[in-house]
């Protein structure tokens, strides 16, 4: 029998489920990737689960670097190699300096998440343009800036036959409010839409160069980003009426995902969003949440 966890916060209800143990294949070892904002949540996990799945990891943050260093310290503990990067990933400047120290480091790059993400919210009547710009530069700036870097080391390396059939593979994290409108969240949704077409337009783009390049558009994950959706019984429930699977993502749900779309597995698959939603934009009526 598969082993499973139980949701230790959600409330009982006929809903509440478990879900099962994360699991990563060792199928990237000799790649060298780097994820940001990877001292939190989703990121984090993405990063842990690379480490896991045999790649040495570069874990970028903005602040808090003790939580990068401790990210760091667990890939090491098993096994592998990785470097905590302060950058901040709306700086041009910062994301050269960052690629340029983890290529100086590891030799070469295979692998970039672009994770970094934020929310500013506010009605649109409120939404002042420092909000709206924070969160366009990070989330959709950031995710252009960190790729290009990427594929100028992916294309300048080309393929390495025994590591993998690809030259590069490239993620872009994005939400199922690439998809979904977000009243209240203009700014988020707007970013999440661009990120969509930045990913397929690069795809495009750098297919004839072996990279490739997928989006994951994580649901409602158990994050700090989230927190008012899911730290209460009463706003789980909630959250569960736009969850046809009904159980809250965990950050693992989306590392295993991007896992996968790194690894030779996926070798035909780029310009794809996966979505990680338990079935989250199969209603069309949402409004709002994750
Ligand atoms: P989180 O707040 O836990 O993590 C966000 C990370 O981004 C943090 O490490 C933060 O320090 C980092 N970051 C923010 N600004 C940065 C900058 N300028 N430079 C470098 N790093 C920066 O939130 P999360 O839920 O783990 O979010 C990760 C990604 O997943 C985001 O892109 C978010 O939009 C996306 N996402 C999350 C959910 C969810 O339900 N949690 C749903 C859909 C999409």
């Amino acid at each position: 029998m598969a082993e499973s966890i139980t949701d230790p916060t959600a409330p009982a209800s006929p809903g509440a489920r478990q879900r099962p143990a994360p699991r990563f294949p060792v199928v990237l070892e000799g790649q060298a990737a780097l994820v940001t904002g990877a001292n939190s949540g989703i990121g984090k996990a993405v990063a842990l689960g690379l480490g896991a799945s045999g790649a040495d990891v570069v874990v970028n943050y903005v602040t808090h670097p003790e939580t990068a260093e401790e990210v760091a310290h667990q890939i090491e503990a098993g096994g592998r190699r990785a470097l905590a990067i302060k950058a901040d990933v709306s700086s041009e400047e910062d994301v050269q300096a960052m690629f340029a120290k983890a290529i100086g480091h590891f030799g070469t790059l295979h692998i970039g998440v672009s994770n970094a993400g934020l929310q500013r919210d506010a009605p649109l009547l409120d939404m002042t343009l420092k909000q709206w710009n924070e969160v366009i530069s990070v989330n959709l700036t950031g995710q252009f800036l960190c790729a290009r870097e990427a594929v100028r080391e992916f294309r300048k390396r080309g393929v390495v036959r025994d590591i993998s059939v690809a030259a590069g593979k490239l993620v872009f994290m994005s939400s199922v409010h690439q998809e979904i409108p977000w009243a209240g969240h203009v700014d988020y949704a707007a970013s999440k839409g661009g990120v969509m077409q930045l990913m397929r337009s690069i795809a495009q783009e750098v297919a004839p160069l072996a990279i490739r390049a997928n989006a994951v558009a994580p649901g409602a994950i158990r994050t700090p980003i989230n927190r008012p959706a899911w730290e209460t019984p009463a706003a789980y429930r909630d959250l569960m009426t736009l969850v046809p699977y009904k159980r809250i993502g965990e950050p693992e749900d989306i590392a295993q995902a991007v896992a996968w779309l790194v690894s030779d597995a996926a070798d035909y698959v780029t310009g794809a969003t996966l979505f990680v939603d338990g079935g989250m934009t199969l209603y069309p009526g949402f409004t709002t949440g994750g």
